[in-house]
C-alpha cells in the first residue's frame, strides 16, 4: 500500500498551547509505519500574542495555508485579554466561521470508575458551532424612562440544525462500529439525545428539535438502530450530573452545547483530559478544551492528554480510524496505569514524562 501523506497545520497560540501542541506533533510522528500514514507539518501563527506583535489575531497567511495546503490542523489555546481590547477578537471563533467548521465535537470519557460514577462514562457532545446567540447580533438602547435595554438575536435555521443532527447520527454509528471492533463497552445503547428548550423557545429551539428529529429518522440512522432520545436542557444537566453513563451522543444548539461541554468535562476531572474537534465537510481542527492556563505557563507541567486525544479526534474526522484508535488506546492505557500524571491530576510528572509514557505504549 502506498503511504499517504497528510499535511497538518500547527497553531500553538498562547500560553500552554505552545507546550502541548509539540506533543501533538510528536505523537503523529510516532505512529507506526504499518498504518501507511506520513505527516508533514506547517507552523502557523494566531492568538493574543500574535495580535500584540502584529496587530492581527488571525493572519491571512494562516487562513490561506489551512485552506490551500492542509488536510487538518491542531490548535492550542488563546489567551483572552482581561480588559476589552480594541480590534481583537478570538481567532478560533473566526476560524470556525471562515472554514465553516459547523460542529464542535467533544468526547467525554472515563477510563476508571470513580466513587461518584461507578459505571463508565463514554459520551460525546456535538455542539452546533455557527448559530444561536453566537451570531453576535446585539444592540443596546435606552427607553424614554432611562431604562437601558440590551438585546441579542438567537438565530437557528433548518439547514444548520439538520446537518448537525446528521453529524451526530454519523458519530453514533461510528462509535458503535468502534465498540464492536474493540469489544469495549459493547452493551451500550446507540442513541442520540437532542437537547433543547422548545417548551419555552418554541420557534427557535422548536425548529432545532423538529429538524434534528427528522434528520435522525432518515433511513440509514433507523437501519443503524439509533435510538432517538430528547431532553429539555435543564433536565439534561440534572440527569447528566446524576448518572452520565447511559448517554451516548448528545446534540445541542450552540449555547446549550457550550454549557453542557464544560459541565460534562467536570464529570471526569481535569480540563487537561478533554479533547475537542472543530469539524466541517472534509476538514477538522483538533483543539484541547482547556485555555492557555497562564497560571502554569512555562513550567513544563501542562497535561498533554487533552491534546493527544484531540489528535486522535482530528484523525477520526479525516477518516483515519486506525491511527485514531491506536492513539486512543495508548492514552487510555497510560491513564489506566497512572504511573506518570501531571499536577492537575494529583501527580508530579512533567508534560514530557507523560508524552514519553504514551509514546512507549503506541
Ligand atoms: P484562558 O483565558 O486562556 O481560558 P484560564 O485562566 O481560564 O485561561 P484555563 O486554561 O481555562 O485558564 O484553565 C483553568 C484552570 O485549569 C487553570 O488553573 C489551569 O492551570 C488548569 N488547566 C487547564 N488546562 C490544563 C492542562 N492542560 N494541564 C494542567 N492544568 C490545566
Ligand atoms: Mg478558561
Amino acid at each position: 500500500m502506498a503511504a499517504r501523506t497528510l499535511r497538518i497545520g500547527l497553531i500553538p497560540g498562547d500560553g500552554i498551547g505552545r507546550e502541548v501542541i509539540p506533543a501533538g506533533r510528536r505523537i503523529l510522528e510516532a505512529l507506526p509505519s504499518s498504518l501507511g500514514l506520513n505527516f508533514s507539518f506547517v507552523d502557523l501563527d494566531a492568538g493574543f500574542d500574535c495580535f500584540k506583535n502584529t496587530g492581527v489575531a488571525l493572519p491571512d497567511k494562516t487562513l490561506d495555508t489551512l485552506r490551500k495546503e492542509c488536510d487538518g490542523a491542531l490548535f492550542g489555546a488563546v489567551s483572552s485579554p482581561t480588559t476589552p481590547t480594541k480590534g481583537y477578537s478570538s481567532p478560533i471563533v473566526a476560524l470556525r466561521k471562515r472554514l465553516d467548521l459547523y460542529a464542535n465535537v467533544r468526547p467525554v470519557k472515563s477510563v476508571k470508575p470513580t466513587a461518584a460514577y461507578p459505571d463508565p462514562i463514554d459520551l460525546v457532545i456535538v455542539r452546533e458551532n455557527t448559530q444561536d446567540v453566537y451570531v453576535k447580533e446585539e444592540r443596546t438602547y435606552e427607553l424614554e424612562d432611562g431604562t437601558i435595554v440590551a438585546e441579542a438575536i438567537k438565530r437557528i435555521d433548518s439547514k444548520a440544525s439538520s446537518r448537525i443532527a446528521r453529524m451526530a447520527g454519523e458519530i453514533a454509528l461510528k462509535r458503535r462500529a468502534i465498540r464492536e471492533t474493540s469489544g469495549d463497552n459493547i452493551g451500550k445503547q446507540t442513541m442520540v439525545t437532542i437537547s433543547h428548550k422548545s417548551n419555552v423557545m418554541s420557534q427557535t429551539d422548536g425548529l432545532f428539535r423538529s429538524c434534528a428529529r427528522a434528520a435522525l429518522e432518515e433511513k440509514r440512522f433507523v437501519d443503524g438502530g439509533i435510538k432517538i432520545d430528547e431532553q429539555i436542557i435543564d433536565s439534561m444537566f440534572y440527569k447528566l450530573g446524576r448518572n452520565p453513563s447511559p448517554y451516548d451522543v448528545i446534540v445541542a444548539p450552540n449555547l446549550y452545547g457550550d454549557l453542557l461541554s464544560d459541565d460534562a468535562a467536570a464529570l471526569v476531572g481535569s480540563l487537561g483530559l478533554i479533547p475537542s474537534a472543530n469539524v466541517g465537510d472534509g476538514f477538522a481542527i483538533g483543539e484541547p478544551c482547556h485555555g492557555s492556563a497562564p497560571d502554569i505557563e512555562g513550567r513544563g507541567i501542562a497535561n498533554p492528554i487533552a491534546t493527544l486525544r484531540s489528535v486522535a479526534l482530528m484523525l477520526q474526522f479525516l477518516d483515519q480510524e486506525d491511527a485514531a484508535l491506536a492513539i486512543e488506546k495508548a492514552v487510555d492505557s497510560q491513564l489506566l496505569e497512572g504511573r506518570f500524571s501531571t499536577p492537575d491530576m494529583g501527580g508530579n510528572a512533567t508534560t514530557n514524562e507523560v508524552v514519553e509514557d504514551v509514546l512507549k505504549r503506541l
